[in-house]
């Protein structure tokens, strides 16, 4: 099976789940492979693409739709791309895969799954002390809701993992579904 088009890795998971984390572990490992990657961070894309949006459910919609939209876009045209925002919300995560699939790209969702004390102990931006003592409002996991994947296609569970065996996890998935294979492809259609 060819794969003209490109893949899109969906993380979705809380703030400091390891969504960047994992998506800087994997670029090299890709590379190593032939296969490169465009990164849409959650947090980057509401400097430019998303600024001015805020952390209603509205748009919070709106920025996944945004990211979603340039996902399908780059992947339709062989691109492959890694999204690492928190997409709280199913129903636009579940919308967004029904239209990179409709245009024959694959959609691999990652849940960065991660209790909510690792994440209070790790609390890499500082913001979940905060959010617990009940000065940022509307703040994924603690006072906004988080709707975990039913059936997502990988589960790494980031506070009994390293990086590296969270990492091995999703390329693992990315070789099932033969995604890993460009480089011996291009080799192979040579001779
Ligand atoms: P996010 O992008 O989801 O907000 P970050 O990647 O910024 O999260 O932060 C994740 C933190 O968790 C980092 O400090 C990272 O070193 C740590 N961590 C520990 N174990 C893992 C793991 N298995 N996968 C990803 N991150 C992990």
């Amino acid at each position: 099976m060819s794969h003209t088009k490109g893949f899109t890795l969906w993380f979705t998971g809380l703030s400091g789940a390891g969504k960047t984390t994992l998506t800087t572990a994997l670029l090299p490992e890709l590379a190593k492979h032939g296969i490169r990657v465009e990164v849409l961070d959650g947090d980057e894309v509401r400097t430019h693409l998303s600024k001015g949006l805020g952390f209603s459910k509205e748009d919070r919609d709106t920025n996944i739709r945004r990211i979603g939209f340039v996902a399908r876009l780059l992947a339709r045209n062989g691109v492959n791309v890694i999204t690492a925002a928190i997409s709280p919300y199913r129903e636009i995560r579940d919308e967004v895969r029904a239209s990179i699939e409709a245009d024959g790209g694959e959609f691999i969702e990652v849940y960065a799954k991660c209790s909510l004390e690792a994440l209070t102990e790790r609390d890499v931006k500082g913001l979940y002390k905060k959010a617990l003592a009940g000065e940022i409002k509307s703040f994924t996991g603690v006072s906004d809701p988080y709707e975990a994947p039913l059936s997502p296609d990988v589960v790494v569970e980031t506070d009994r993992e390293t990086v590296a065996e969270s990492a091995a996890k999703i390329l693992a998935e990315l070789e099932r579904r033969n995604l890993l294979a460009t480089i011996t492809r291009k080799a192979a259609s040579i001779f």
